[in-house]
Parts: structure tokens; C-alpha cells; sequence
């Protein structure tokens, strides 16, 4: 066992956070899907109202694929706490580490892989 390694307490404090931020995910990705809906080009709307209602869709289309990806995180990371692998950086299995994790509890690298994949 390592120096980061998570305690049980910081582990149930993560796992409530990862819930929490599950549910909040889903929650924002189900009332947002109405306004991610295509823009209706038929309906006799101005050009300039119509060009705001393309863009306004085009940012909650962004917002959601955001939501999405996060969510997809989440439920990994909960996932490997499942599987006790939970903190373990997937690309170099060193710790994620506490500091990290309550600030970021789906990150699912070290500050250093994902300073590297950021670069890449
Ligand atoms: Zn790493």
C-alpha cells in the first residue's frame, strides 16, 4: 500500500460524491435534451431568431456532449470502486491521490498522464 492511498473514509467521501454527481448529471442531461432537438428550419421564425435558435442549440448540444462524457466517467470510476481499483491511474497504475480525487472524484488519471494526454 502506498503513501496516496485512499482511506476507507476518503473512499465512502468519494463514492457519495460520485453518486451525487451521477445523479446530477443525469438530472441535467434529461432537461436539457428538449433544447438540444434540431432547430426546426420550417417554422416561420426571422433569420436572426432563427440563427440565435441554431446557435443556442449548437451550445446545448456542446453542454450535453460535456454532461455525457463526464457521465461516462462517472460511472466508470464507480465501476473500478467495485472492483477495488478505484484511485489507480489507468494509464501508469500509480495513485490518482486524494487531492485530486475530492476536486475531480471521476478523474480516472494521475495529474501526470493527464497533463501528458492534454499535451499530446
Ligand atoms: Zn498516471
Amino acid at each position: 500500500m502506498s503513501m496516496d492511498a485512499l482511506t476507507n473514509e476518503q473512499m465512502d467521501e468519494l463514492r457519495t460524491a460520485l453518486l451525487a454527481l451521477r445523479d446530477e448529471l443525469s438530472r441535467d442531461l434529461a432537461g436539457s435534451s428538449k433544447a438540444a432537438q434540431p432547430v426546426d428550419l420550417d417554422q416561420p421564425i426571422g433569420r436572426l431568431s432563427r440563427m440565435d435558435a441554431i446557435q443556442q442549440q449548437e451550445m446545448a448540444q456542446a453542454t450535453r456532449a460535456g454532461a455525457m462524457l463526464r457521465l461516462k466517467q462517472v460511472e466508470t470510476a464507480l465501476r473500478r470502486m467495485e472492483k477495488g481499483e478505484f484511485g489507480i491511474c489507468l494509464e501508469c497504475e500509480d495513485d490518482v491521490g486524494y487531492a485530486r480525487l475530492s476536486a475531480r472524484p471521476e478523474a480516472l488519471l494521475c495529474v501526470n498522464c493527464q497533463q501528458k494526454r492534454e499535451s499530446r
